[in-house]
């Protein structure tokens, strides 16, 4: 279990305090704009840096990369960017996409030795005419653009994957060490909303395995008419339901971003009713009025608020199991 996670489960406490504030958000309370929300503990970081652009009235486009950055440049976090464990061949490739308020997009996958890949997703969006780069492809398009070639690979990783090598089984556990994406959606002054998307995936998985986090419409996907969404966990249970297009879908059709988290994690339950019950798969959404709601298959997946009324603080979703 992360340090950061086992740390959080020890201030159980505080995060009763909150029930009642949390109790808001079940039922998609509306929050003055400018909202960010992003996945997991490590959100508390991201957003601090996000809300320094948004609480000045900045970009949300702006505010969800300056946001991600912060995990991806910690080697400490283990399932994003620098530091983030390698796939089964000792390579530290990962994922990111970006998208803003006039559906631009841009998008990397299995990137590797860039510290960003969020910032060169952004490049890809602002600077081509495509929409996803990967591999080498990805990597000679960062170094053109002026990314430095960094070992992504710590020392603490590298053990880590060693270890995993004397037995090299590949279970997915939820919400334990092996996955956990930094998915962030903001909501700013000027009532635009975009998202930001980025992990380094599975650890030890198959050299080359693309996950729900660069695909847009999956990991990430937002309509500036509805709001946003984006997901975490098991990648390809995301993909099959085209995750993160289906809750801001299940939006515009007048759900509330609670009841779309909801609905998306059921159809993963309906088209897999076994497998939902070992995995783990949570959703985050935001919608143009500054609602939220987040949902999981199992407990444990938490997020990180932060807006005027809420000052960057950590909740635990509701799940389905
Ligand atoms: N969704 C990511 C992937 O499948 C991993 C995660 O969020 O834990 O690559």
């Amino acid at each position: 279990m992360k340090t950061s996670r086992r740390k959080f489960i020890q201030a159980s406490a505080t995060i009763a305090s909150l029930a009642s504030a949390q109790k808001l958000f079940s039922q998609s309370q509306k929050v003055t704009k400018p909202i960010v929300v992003s996945t997991w503990n490590f959100g508390v970081g991201a957003n601090a840096e996000a809300w320094k652009i948004l609480s000045k009235n900045g970009r949300a486009l702006d505010a969800v990369e300056a946001g991600v950055q912060v995990p991806e440049g910690d080697p400490k976090e283990t399932s994003v960017g620098l530091g983030g464990l390698p796939d089964r061949d000792g390579r530290v490739t990962l994922d990111a996409c970006i998208m803003d308020e006039n559906a631009n997009c841009g998008a990397v996958a299995c990137l590797e030795h860039i510290i960003h890949p969020i910032s060169v997703a952004r490049k890809v969006m602002e600077k081509t005419p495509h929409v996803l780069l990967v591999g080498d492809g990805a990597l000679q398009f960062a170094l053109a653009n002026g990314f430095k070639k960094e070992n992504l690979l710590t020392e603490e990783s590298e053990k880590a994957w060693k270890e995993w090598l004397k037995k090299a089984q590949y279970k997915p556990i939820a919400n334990i060490e092996n996955h956990d994406t930094i998915g962030m959606i903001a909501l700013d002054s000027s009532q635009n909303v975009s998202g930001a998307c980025t992990t380094s995936g599975m650890a030890y998985k198959i050299h080359g395995r693309v996950g729900d986090s660069p695909i847009i419409g999956a990991g990430l996907f937002v309509d500036n008419e509805i709001g946003a969404a984006t997901s975490t966990g098991v990648g390809e249970e995301v993909i099959r339901i085209c995750g993160s297009h289906l809750v801001v879908e299940l939006m515009r059709q007048g759900n509330s971003p609670q009841e779309a988290c909801e609905l998306a994690v059921k159809r993963i339950v309906k088209n897999q009713p076994e497998k939902s019950k070992e995995i783990q798969v949570g959703f985050l959404a935001i919608n143009k009025n500054g609602e939220l709601g987040a949902y999981a298959l199992q407990k444990g997946f938490t997020y990180a608020v932060y807006s005027n009324d809420v000052p960057n603080k950590i909740f635990d979703a509701k799940s389905f199991y």
